[in-house]
């Protein structure tokens, strides 16, 4: 940004010979020396303003550049937005703040000129993402960016990471008030697939036991230690009660706590091989290897959510259609 002198405005000169000058609502902002040739290519809708019957469009030549007042928007977002479209890519910032790429997303909304910011777009939210590690709301806000942008890749990648994070808020309604379309009906889908990944994380865990359980050998001593000593290995690796604590962690974060558990078989046990707690599915040394094996599988089966199939209200991946491989 140039001056913010409230007496005297300054004036950023995008296109030297430029017929526009674009200015905001609060009068403290630069104003912009743009090309309306260069907004008109990547936006019909500045293409409509410049040429089309309205008042804008009358006699616009750069020896007395017409001043277009933008009122609604964000001053800030709109350079960004114009230095993109006027290809200053040495002036365009290699990071930028999340609320400003919101600006920046409803600007490109407004003037159908996603195409024109995708490649920084898609840039920016790879890299906000990967520093959302403190998280609050930031990632939910990226995958309404990404969907609003129609950025196939980060929207894959954001809709999978908010399925696998555990969510310290899912209070999100908030936020669709920044967009124009409704995106409840994503948001949902995503927590759906966040609770489903619970469930499954709850029926590993439980279905472990089935064997010591229901295997018709359930009134022996070695058995049932075996149950009693899962408990208590499940409390000493900190993810007792499985209902309430599966939730708060990240399958990784899980699996590291696998390494404390520990389990052996009774010092009662005279179960034969493939009989009892000695068989394949109920040997107790095992089941810390087994809930490994069964969150791999968990892991691998936990995937993002495709833009394109979801746009389209499909199922399956669609070679033809689909941008990301799933
Ligand atoms: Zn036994
Ligand atoms: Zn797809």
């Amino acid at each position: 940004m140039g001056s913010t002198d409230p007496e005297a405005p300054g004036l950023v000169i995008l296109e030297s010979y430029g017929d526009v000058i674009l200015n905001f609502a609060d009068g403290r902002s630069s104003r912009l020396l743009v090309s309306s040739n260069m907004l008109s290519r990547a936006s019909p809708v500045f293409r409509a303003m410049f040429t089309g019957g309205f008042a804008e469009s009358q006699g616009l030549s750069s020896s007395s550049p017409r001043e277009v007042s933008l009122p609604e928007d964000d001053p800030y977002a709109t350079v960004l937005l114009c230095r993109i479209v006027h290809l200053k890519h040495n002036e365009v910032p290699k990071t930028i703040d999340i609320e400003l790429l919101i600006q920046l997303t409803w600007l490109c909304d407004k003037y159908q000129c996603a195409l024109a910011v995708q490649p920084w777009a898609m840039y920016w939210v790879t890299e906000l993402l990967s520093h959302a590690a403190e998280r609050t709301l930031q990632v939910e806000k990226l995958l309404l960016i990404a969907y609003e942008l129609d950025l196939a890749e980060p929207f894959y990648k954001v809709a999978e990471a908010l399925v696998r994070e555990p969510s310290p808020d899912a209070n999100v309604l908030h936020l669709l008030n920044i967009f124009q379309r409704d995106h409840s009906k994503l948001l949902e889908t995503i927590k759906e697939q966040r609770l489903s990944l619970n469930r499954n994380l709850m029926g590993a865990f439980e279905h472990i036991m089935h064997p010591y359980l229901y295997y018709g050998f359930g009134d022996r001593s070695c058995q049932q230690e075996a149950v009693g000593q899962y408990f208590v290995a499940l409390a000493g690796a900190g993810l007792y009660p499985p209902s309430e604590k599966l939730s708060q962690f990240t399958i990784p974060q899980i699996m590291h706590k696998l390494g404390s558990f520990k389990m052996q078989r009774s010092a009662e046990c005279r179960c034969k091989n493939g009989v009892g707690c000695k068989g394949s599915t109920s040997d107790p040394t095992d089941i810390q290897s087994q809930l490994e094996k069964q969150l791999k599988i968990i892991d691998k089966n936990t995937k993002g959510l495709c833009l394109d199939c979801w746009n389209a209200e499909r199922d399956t991946y669609d070679s033809e259609s689909c941008r990301v491989r799933h």
